[in-house]
């Protein structure tokens, strides 16, 4: 048994690898290959355009044949509404402000039974080129203080549809989870005079025990705190606070090192349910010097109980090492 602190939050993970099941007790039984190419009552499957109840907001050029690539649209169950202000108001004690945001929706390949770790690398730069381009484009409005682009991938991660796709959120306040990450690299930047995650890449990059994949510049890991059995970083080499920022040549090796990180756990667990989110500064942060931003993937693979939601501290049945020599192998 042993206890560890995440470094970007100061949280601490319990480790109790004798709850563990071995890494490949972890594997799904049913796989995406069951899936059709074509789904009739899929809204997000080309040829079904009539079943959008928005228009696109863009579309991106086909490759290897197909008729386009990727699809923006607004969601159709918004949580946030794009024509509200982001005034506070008090009501008693309390504070409160209208229901400001976009919601977005990418559909992220043409195809229904396409997930990210079976496209191609041409097809995956086109899904990272989408959130990049939204991700500036609404970075633009200055109401936007957050945006935040995830992906929800089966029903245990909160999909309701099986077709491959993304989604973004930008609100007009920067949430507490945030703001104490933000708070706590701050802290670290004072005292030391480095970004926290430029040394965590450090670290991580010289010992190598829990290092999955790594390209020219992005290395991925599990971290040394995970929070749940195989969660993934993949983290920019190069110092950066706001993913809107990252070159070219990033965005391609971005996508490469995604597209490899997903393909190992659709081979290795099986396709199983996951979110991963890219957390980038807040736009009042972006540019400083000890924020570094990151992609972060949580498999579902374990179910949070009452002492997780009492305490915020988790209970990790599986050691990072050994997830990460498993997804290695
Ligand atoms: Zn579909
Ligand atoms: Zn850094």
């Amino acid at each position: 048994m042993e206890i560890r602190q995440n470094k970007l939050t100061r949280q601490w993970i319990i480790f109790a690898p004798n709850r563990k099941k071995r890494p490949k007790d972890f594997r799904k039984e049913k796989t995406r290959e069951e899936l059709p190419e074509y789904d009739k009552d899929c809204p997000f499957c080309a040829g079904n355009e009539e079943l959008l109840v928005h228009p696109f907001i863009i579309e991106t050029p086909g490759i290897n044949y197909n008729p386009w690539q990727t699809r923006v649209l607004p969601n159709k169950y918004p949580a946030l509404e794009p024509d509200k202000s982001t005034f506070r108001s008090m009501e008693g004690i309390y504070i409160k402000m209208p229901g400001y945001g976009k919601h977005e929706i990418f559909i992220d390949h043409p195809k229904h039974n396409i997930c990210i770790g079976l496209m191609k690398n041409e097809e995956v730069r086109a899904v990272i080129e989408t959130y990049w381009m939204r991700y500036n484009e609404l970075m633009k409005d200055v109401r936007n203080l957050m945006v935040i682009i995830f992906k929800n991938h089966g029903p245990e991660a909160g999909a309701s549809l099986s077709h491959s796709h993304s989604q973004l959120i930008s609100t007009g306040m920067v949430p507490s989870h945030l703001r104490v990450q933000a708070e706590e690299a701050q802290r670290y930047y004072d005292d030391n005079g480095r970004c926290v995650m430029c040394d965590i890449v450090g670290f991580e990059s010289k010992y190598r025990e829990r290092v999955i994949i790594e390209n020219n510049s992005f290395i991925s890991f599990i971290p040394y705190a995970a929070e749940v059995p195989f969660e993934i970083w993949i983290v920019p080499k190069r110092h950066e606070a706001n993913f809107g920022d990252i070159s070219e040549e990033e965005r391609i090796t971005f996508a490469e090192i995604l597209r490899e990180a997903m393909k190992k756990l659709y081979e290795k667990l099986n396709d199983p349910d996951f979110n991963y989110v890219i957390i980038s500064a807040p736009r009042y942060k972006a540019g400083e010097p000890h924020l570094h931003w990151y992609l972060r993937i949580m498999p579902h693979l374990t179910t949070r109980a009452g002492f997780e939601i009492g305490s915020g501290i988790f209970i990790n049945p599986s050691l990072p090492e050994e997830d990460a020599s498993f997804l290695k192998d």
